[in-house]
């Protein structure tokens, strides 16, 4: 039962308009479907229309902030609840508890840290919560040829890459999500 779902995606908006609209019918769904939106609590960019998506259409949304770290400006204070946290290692760990599943949206070197982070959790059996990439104008291709070269290359096991869900539509990539945790 999927009832909160953590959000990895950039700061930026990226050069194409196609990310943020990604974005923002991502987190329409998510709120439309009653599921709670986890997010790294930003309002400008990517993090600003999926929040602000979700929150138009009466979805419950949770930024996850820490102290110190960006400029008040950058948050987004429209949100139904910012949690501060201590730390950037406490601000993901945050994140990770309360979510039931992670989406990666495109986004920078954060959001692959981000990424890194859970992906490698999953592997080695720290949780099970699923995992989807959505792979808006291909993005995130050559990532997705390096996992394959790294299975190929003996460096990582195919069953965990066969965990990884892909897909470059927002809501079919939502679908395939909750379908895998039932
Ligand atoms: P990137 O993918 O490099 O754009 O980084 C995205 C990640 O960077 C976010 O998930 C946050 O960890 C962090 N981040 C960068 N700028 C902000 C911001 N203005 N507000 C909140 N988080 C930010």
């Amino acid at each position: 039962m999927i009832k909160n779902i953590c959000v990895f995606c950039g700061a930026g908006s990226g050069s194409s308009k196609d990310y943020s609209d990604a974005a923002r019918k991502l987190g329409a769904l998510i709120a439309r479907k009653g599921i709670g939106l986890i997010y790294g609590g930003g309002k400008k960019g990517m993090m600003g229309a999926i929040s602000n998506a979700a929150i138009d259409q009466g979805g419950t949304v949770t930024g996850i902030i820490p102290k110190g770290v960006f400029s008040d400006n950058l948050i987004n204070k429209n949100l139904t609840e910012l949690k501060v946290t201590d730390s950037m290692h406490s601000r993901k760990a945050l994140m990770s508890g309360l979510a039931d599943a992670f989406i990666i949206m495109p986004g920078g070197i954060g959001t692959l840290e981000e990424f890194s982070e859970v992906f490698t959790w999953a592997q080695l059996g720290l949780h099970a919560k699923p995992i989807g990439l959505l792979n808006t104008n291909r993005y995130y291709d050559k990532l997705i040829g390096f996992f394959e070269t790294s299975v190929t290359e003996g460096f990582f096991d195919s069953v965990h890459l066969s965990k990884l869900i892909i897909s470059d539509n927002p809501a079919r990539l939502l679908k395939k999500i909750l379908d895998a945790s039932k």
